[in-house]
């Protein structure tokens, strides 16, 4: 099984947090769109005549594509992997961008799973992260979705934000598990290096995010979602019961995918590359029929501390048997006095050679798994 992702590295506006790769300038729309087919036929053999089962298109804003521009796309990967029949698709949208017809033209070039960039039900916080679109517009796409008959859709969510209150948190939630949707990912704010927010901040116009409040959103999330059944499977990420993103899962199990696109990242077991994240570049090297991205060959060690960071964060946590066995690495003679003091805590849960964190354990994974980090001397 292998997975294609496809990154589309343009938006309307910049939201003030985002550190992802995107241009906010569409004059080398139609040369990246030309750039990305090229990539898909010289990379076909990385993926080879193994299965695709999920494709998944991310940015940036893949709804700024127009239908005949996303047809192209799917065209070429139909044509030049073999995609399986009941193929995952899934395409991130802004909800200004989808309109009836939009969603129509999704449709029917096959895309079958939704990724909305919600962030807020709050016009307000929407427009304190520059977001393009309003709440009605959120409202409004999900329910034409819905009623178009898209079964699987995400939204994302953003928690931690300094004026977002605890209780209002905790409507968001629930307005979120009230609507047609089976999955939701949510994310804490977060002030990276070089982004709008982080200047702003330096400049004290905006508040930094507090950890504090993120951590009682969270808890607050975690028992909201958990009340409504809904599966808590990755730090952070939630499902109606079995409807988890199967593009994500495969990364989280260390399946294959590769990755198209400026900034794109691939992977084949061993090997992890990362195409330029410019596209100015990017449209060079393809240009010139150079290789658009480096690569680093995993060591064991590699392999294994991305297999514990990875699995401790989903919740089927990892497997001792593999671990002693794949990486020579016995987790619990190594950090007997730490893992029984997390077991006190209840944030490590000990089953049949499984090492798995429980919900409350899940908002500290990231700690956890580097204090289990396999280090060289
Ligand atoms: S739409 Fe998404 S990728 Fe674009 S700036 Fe906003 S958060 Fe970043």
């Amino acid at each position: 099984m292998a997975g294609i992702y496809i990154h589309i590295p343009f938006c309307k506006k910049a939201c003030f947090y985002c550190d992802f790769h995107f241009s906010v300038s569409f004059k080398s729309k139609l040369d990246i769109l030309q750039a990305i087919n090229t990539e898909l036929v010289r990379r076909r053999s990385f993926i080879g005549d193994e299965q695709v089962e999920t494709i998944y298109f991310g940015g940036g804003t893949p709804s700024v594509l127009l239908g005949s521009e996303l047809d192209q796309i799917m065209t070429s990967i139909n044509r030049l992997y073999s995609v399986a029949e009941n193929a995952e698709i899934t395409f991130e949208c802004n909800p200004d961008d989808l309109t009836l017809e939009y969603l129509k033209v999704l449709k029917k070039a096959g895309i079958n799973r939704l990724s909305l960039g919600i962030q807020s039900f709050n016009d307000e916080h929407l427009e304190w992260m520059n977001r393009s679109h309003t709440n009605d517009q959120s409202l409004q796409c999900i329910q034409d979705a819905s009623g178009l008959g898209f079964k699987d859709i995400n939204i994302d969510l953003i928690y931690g934000i300094p004026q977002l209150s605890e209780d209002e948190w905790k409507d968001t939630i629930e307005l979120a598990l009230a609507l047609p949707v089976n999955h939701l990912s949510a994310y804490s704010l977060t002030m990276e290096e070089n982004t709008p927010y982080n200047k702003l901040v330096k400049q004290q116009k905006y508040q930094k995010p507090d950890d504090d409040l993120a951590s009682v959103h969270f808890e607050v999330m975690v028992n909201a979602v958990e009340k409504a059944g809904w599966e808590h499977y990755e730090v952070s990420n939630f499902c109606k019961a079995g409807n988890y993103s199967k593009h994500n899962t495969a990364y989280w199990q260390n399946k294959k995918y590769l990755g198209i696109g400026p900034s794109a990242h691939s992977f084949d077991g061993v090997n992890r590359s990362w195409n330029v994240s410019s596209n100015v570049q990017y449209l060079e090297k393809i240009e010139s029929n150079l290789e658009p991205y480096k690569t680093e060959l995993l060591t064991n060690e590699d392999r294994l501390n991305e297999t514990l960071l990875t699995g401790i964060r989903t919740k089927w946590g990892v497997d001792l048997v593999e671990l002693r066995s794949e990486y020579k690495y016995n987790l619990m003679e190594l950090f007997p006095v730490m893992i029984a003091e997390w077991q006190l805590k209840e944030w490590v849960v000990i089953e049949e050679e499984n090492f798995r964190l429980s919900s409350q354990g899940l908002l500290f994974a990231d700690y956890i798994a580097s204090e289990l980090f396999s280090v060289s001397d």
